[in-house]
């Protein structure tokens, strides 16, 4: 069967992969054959689980071609309006993300709700056909680049902080929203500031319903945290996504090889692979503790495959294999780094193309403690399958009754 498919794709690729062509039209091929985000159920994916997308990656690879339109839209926002957007509203975005035509970000943090995220602020008042949205949201990776935004916003300021949020495709490029980039310790400009001001966002927007973005939001989350832990396979082009970084009309053959920042956040069976092979390399595979640490690591990957093998059997699922997805890949990429130090020596304080590793693992130590913050810290995750999974009482407080306007912690000069 995998042969099968592998030569099927093979074919494929052969028939459809030109490098002159411009980024936007491989990606609509690649769209157009289910193959944009194969893991999606039909008409838009092949329902394929992560050894076939895999299968996939690796034939693009090997064929030298360019992956398919990475970022929010397709890991986030696709999924989530596929399972709360109308049947218009899904063919109103799903397609254009699956091309590429729209990229996507996240506004769902801000400066006083991160953690506590229910207790945002920004608000959107109903004006007509149309909400009038204000607030600011901050850490907003690509926000620089997004046509469009994931809003959560406070719908109803009587209703207590959980039950008043919606969830709303807004878009970015309008009077009223300013983007201001926030630098990394990469030195990279990932995350944004995002100020609102009286911007609009039109009532269909609204995807699910009035009040129950809580419900839609942590759905996206939920779609994040597996995500990050472990990842669905797909080989992403270099290339940006969307009108506003100007990719789309560029030969798609000017991205091969090229690699993404974002490609530094997770660890996989090719991070071991390298691990081992610079070891090898700098003479040091047969030094007890660095060994100890390839089999650890070698450990940490079979708990991830094994958690994401009963996140698929249902009479299996706890409900947090999201949540341990997240805190496995953490971990894992914590002890990567490590490891990367302890073979590397003083060579791990050099970065850029021409240092050890090509920069690779260097970049992965000072981008990883990012990825036990976004989509909801490590101690969040615990507190969730503490109360969730093992039954844990809730941490005591008011706010799951109490009009969000009458807290103290969250209130407001609206
Ligand atoms: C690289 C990066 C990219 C990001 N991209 C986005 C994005 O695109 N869109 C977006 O909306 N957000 C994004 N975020 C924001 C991210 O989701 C938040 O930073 C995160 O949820 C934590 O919120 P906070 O920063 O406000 O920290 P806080 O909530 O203030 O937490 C501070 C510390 O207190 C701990 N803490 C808080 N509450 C509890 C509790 N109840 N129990 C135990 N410990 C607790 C936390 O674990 C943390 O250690 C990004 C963050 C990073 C680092």
């Amino acid at each position: 069967m995998t042969e099968q498919l592998r030569a099927e794709l093979l074919t494929w690729i052969d028939e459809n992969w030109d490098p002159e062509i411009s980024v936007k039209e491989w990606w609509r091929r690649l769209s157009n054959a289910g193959l944009s985000n194969p893991t999606l159920g039909e008409p838009f994916g092949r329902s394929w689980d992560r050894s076939n997308t895999r299968l996939l990656a690796s034939v693009i690879r090997e064929r030298g071609a360019v992956g398919s339109p990475a970022g929010l839209g397709m890991m986030l926002a696709a999924p989530t309006i596929l399972s709360f957007g109308t049947e218009e509203q899904i063919k109103r975005y799903v397609p254009r993300i699956l091309d590429g035509t729209d990229s996507w970000c996240q506004l769902f943090s801000e400066p006083g709700a991160g953690s506590d995220l229910a207790g945002l602020q920004t608000k959107a008042v109903r004006d007509g056909d149309e909400w009038v949205i204000t607030g600011q949201k901050v850490w907003t990776s690509e926000g620089q680049h997004a046509d469009w935004g994931m809003l959560i916003a406070r719908t109803d300021l009587d209703a207590p902080k959980h039950r008043g949020i919606s969830w709303f495709a807004f878009p970015m490029a309008q009077s009223g929203v300013e983007i201001r980039p926030l630098k990394e310790m990469t030195g990279r400009a990932l995350f944004n500031e995002v100020f609102i001001d009286e911007a609009r966002v039109p009532h269909a927007n609204l995807i699910g319903d009035l009040n129950d973005g809580w419900r839609v939001g942590n759905a996206t989350l939920m779609i994040e945290r597996a995500g990050i832990g472990g990842g669905h396979g797909i080989a992403y082009a270099a290339a940006h996504p969307g009108s506003i970084a100007k990719h789309l009309d560029r030969p798609v053959g000017s991205f091969v090889g090229k690699r993404l920042a974002l490609a530094a956040g997770g660890v996989g069976p090719g991070t071991l692979q390298q691990l081992t092979d610079l070891a090898r390399d700098r003479k040091k595979i047969d030094e007890p503790v660095i060994r100890q640490e390839l089999a650890g690591l070698h450990s940490d990957l079979e708990i991830m495959r094994f958690n994401a093998m009963r996140g698929r059997e249902k009479n299996q699922q706890t409900g947090a294999e999201g949540n341990l997805a997240k805190l496995n890949m953490t971990s894992a990429l914590r002890r990567t780094r490590e490891l990367a130090g302890t073979i590397l020596g003083a060579d791990m304080t050099l970065w850029g193309k021409d240092a050890a590793s090509g920069g690779v693992l260097q970049e992965m130590t000072v981008f990883s403690p990012a990825p036990s913050i976004y989509g909801g810290t490590d101690e969040v995750q615990r507190n969730i399958v503490g109360e969730r999974v093992l039954g844990l009482p809730k941490e005591p407080g008011p706010d799951k009754t109490t009009p969000f306007n009458e807290l103290l912690q969250n209130r407001t000069n609206w």
